[in-house]
């Protein structure tokens, strides 16, 4: 069974790949046939850094967790690089690059990601490692490749915070954006588990993921990391929801 099921995913991947080959790219952004991201929409990508308080996403300075929410929240602060919407080319191609496992044009963030690390200091102050969110080995096995790798691996590179793959997902869980607000907590909860508590306890860590919207993942993770003994947990995200 297991080794059926790879021979499909390998077939699966191999069609995607000759799919890109054999039909012609429009642009996300203008639709201009050539490539996925012309030239001109590239140029536009900008970071429009969000700081809001983890949980009431009203406005904290510096994304930090506002007083009020401070019991409810394990993060300390969150920071996205730009405001999710719909039908702005950042979030097209989050989209995109994740569904249609285009792991190769996450690199069209790395610009926008090493100019907030270039200009958000005080937000990498301090910190031991990054850690992605962990997609179940089932569904990393279906996708060929995890995003928030793929972001934290460009953020570690920019900074040279070592990457941890410090969490593990014991539960496959439905997709989050499939669910209401109110079930994408229960959904998520106890789903993760630390790799090795040595690598958390008494670390400051930025968990990274692409998307954050209700913030149930990103708070679900910082929160196995917090019982395991982290002094500090911040998450940073692509885009904020
Ligand atoms: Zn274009
Ligand atoms: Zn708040």
């Amino acid at each position: 069974m297991e080794g059926h099921q790879s021979f499909f995913i390998r077939v699966k991947h191999i069609a995607r790949a000759l799919g890109a080959v054999l039909f012609p790219l429009f642009c996300l952004g203008c639709g201009q046939e050539g490539r996925l991201v012309c030239e001109t929409c590239l140029l536009t990508l900008e970071s429009r850094p969000v700081f809001l308080c983890p949980v009431c996403h009203r406005h904290g300075v510096r994304g930090q967790c506002c007083s009020l929410c401070a019991s409810q929240s394990f993060l300390s602060s969150v920071c996205a690089l730009f405001p999710y919407d719909e039908k702005d080319l950042g979030s097209a191609i989050l989209r995109f690059a994740k569904y249609h496992s285009a792991q190769s044009l996450f690199s069209v963030f790395e610009p926008m990601i090493h100019h907030f690390s270039a200009h958000n200091a005080w937000f990498l102050s301090e910190i031991d490692c990054l850690m992605p969110v962990p997609l179940h080995a089932k569904r990393l096995r279906e996708r060929g490749f995890n995003q928030s790798v793929s972001l934290a691996t460009i953020l570690s590179f920019s900074t040279r915070i070592p990457l941890v793959l410090g969490l593990k997902r014991t539960r496959n869980t439905p997709h989050q954006a499939l669910l209401s607000r109110a079930k994408r907590k229960e959904n998520i909860r106890e789903a993760f588990c630390v790799v090795e508590p040595a690598l958390v306890s008494g670390k400051n860590i930025i968990v990274i993921d692409d998307i954050y919207t209700t913030g149930s993942t990103m708070q679900e993770c910082a929160k196995v990391l917090k019982k395991t003994g982290a002094r500090e947990v911040r998450g940073f995200t692509i885009a904020r929801g």
